[in-house]
Order: C-alpha cells, then structure tokens, then sequence
C-alpha cells in the first residue's frame, strides 16, 4: 500500500513537473511578419438555425484539437505583445480564443472545456448586460477570473452600431465600459471589440484615445499588425462547422 502511495505521488508529482514546464515559453522576435488566428465564438448553445450558437460539442471537439495539437493560447496582453512588437513564444502554434457578448453558457458550458484542455480564453464584454438575462453575472465573471485562463475585454457598453453614433457618443461607448470593467473587477481592458464588427475611422481614435492597444472586427483572416491594429482581423466560428474546416482556418503551413 505504502509503495502504491509513493507511486501514486510520483506521478502526481511528475504530472505537475511537466505541466509547469509546459507553460514556460521564450519569446522571440518572429521571422517576417507574426500571424495568427483570432478565433470568434459567440453563445456556446445548441439553437438550430442560429448560426452564431456554436453547440456544446462542437467546442469540445474544437478545444480538444488545439490541445491535441499543442497550440499555445494567447492572453490578450500576450497578443498584443505580438502584434505591437513582432515577438512571438518560440517554436508555439499561437490562436487568441475570443468570446463576443458575455453569454452566461460561457461559464455554465465554455469554461468546463477550457478548464479541461487548460485552454486560455477571452470574453468580450457588453458591460451593460451584465447581471441581465441570460448573461454572465458579477460572481460567474470572478469566478472565472480566478481560474486564471479567462480575460475580460471591452466590446461597449450597449452593443450599439458604433456609426450610428457621435464622435462623444462613440468616446463614452469605449471609456466607459473600461472603466466599468476597471472599477468593478480590476481588469484594465486593453483590447477593444467593435459590436457586429461595425465601425468607422473614428471608431479607431476613440479606441485609441480611451487607452485601447487593439481593436477587434469581424472581418475574416488571421490577425497581423500590418492591417492596423485597430482593424485585426479573426477567424469566425460557425455553427456546424466542420472539424475538417476549422483544422484549415488554424492550421499553421
Ligand atoms: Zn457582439
């Protein structure tokens, strides 16, 4: 017994080893210019018919695949690193996972996955949803901050069409959702999300202005500074999407 416990403890203690080793990484400056993919979910729900809904095991499948194929999962303030300075972790397959709205299945569904592959992730909040239906609430939001895989990140305060809106409209959409997330969970919101990807040129400066490093749309592609930084481009995840057709939109050539 006393041998079955030492073993056990052993390999608990090697699990841990390799895990911490895992997570360390090098940075380097990236050969030409650095890439990757933004990956765009929404709610993580089965509604046949509603395209943005991404069913419970499509996800799983998804997030199963980047951690069987060791991708490395960016932090908001580590994708920023990549697009501002052209450095890169060294010898990693780089994706930011990003969720737009604040869907309250983000903790209930997306976080148990997330959890279980050690997948890092963004939620993109609408500030004035939290705590309403079907959204996330104050004590899921901290809860999932102290699982240390989660950031919260800026996309407005209302979801409005940001070009529908004056230039001070447009200012007090992105200053004070940040200021919201600052004041009421700590988090300094670098990076903004453009509500269903609509945006003009003063979209741009008001991010700019309100301390925004990058902003987020919804065009397709793969993210690269040289689209502005203000104008990153990701990788929309359909519902029904194909293993064989998201495996092409992150595969690295
Ligand atoms: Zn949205």
């Amino acid at each position: 017994m006393k041998k079955l416990l030492c073993l056990i403890t052993l390999i608990i203690g090697l699990g841990t080893f390799s895990t911490v080793q895992a997570k360390k990484v090098t940075w380097v400056k990236a050969q030409g210019e650095a890439s990757f993919p933004i990956l765009m979910y929404h709610s993580i729900d089965n509604v046949p018919g509603n395209g943005l809904c991404v069913p419970k095991e499509q996800l799983e499948e998804e997030m199963a695949w980047l951690h069987k194929n060791d991708y490395y999962t960016l932090t908001p303030k580590q994708a920023i690193r990549v697009l501002t300075k052209n450095e890169v972790p060294k010898d990693k397959k780089i994706v930011w996972i990003t969720f737009d709205d604040g869907y309250a299945n983000n903790y209930t569904v997306a976080l148990p996955i997330l959890k279980k592959y050690k997948l890092k992730a963004t939620v993109n909040m609408i500030t004035s949803s939290i705590n309403t239906n079907g959204m996330l609430t104050t004590d899921q939001i901290k809860k999932m901050q102290k699982t240390k895989l989660i950031s919260f990140e800026s996309h407005t305060v209302r979801h409005v069409d940001l070009r529908t809106l004056t230039p001070e409209q447009q200012d007090n959409e992105a200053v004070d959702s940040k200021r919201t997330l600052q004041k009421d969970f700590g988090i300094n919101s670098r990076s903004y999300c453009y509500p269903a990807g609509r945006y003009n040129d003063y979209s741009k400066v008001s991010a700019k202005n309100a301390g925004y490093k990058v902003a987020l749309t919804t065009q397709p592609g793969w993210a690269k500074a040289s689209d502005g930084l203000y104008d990153l481009k990701r990788v929309r995840i359909p519902a029904q999407m194909t293993l064989d057709s998201f495996i092409e939109s992150v595969a690295y050539k």
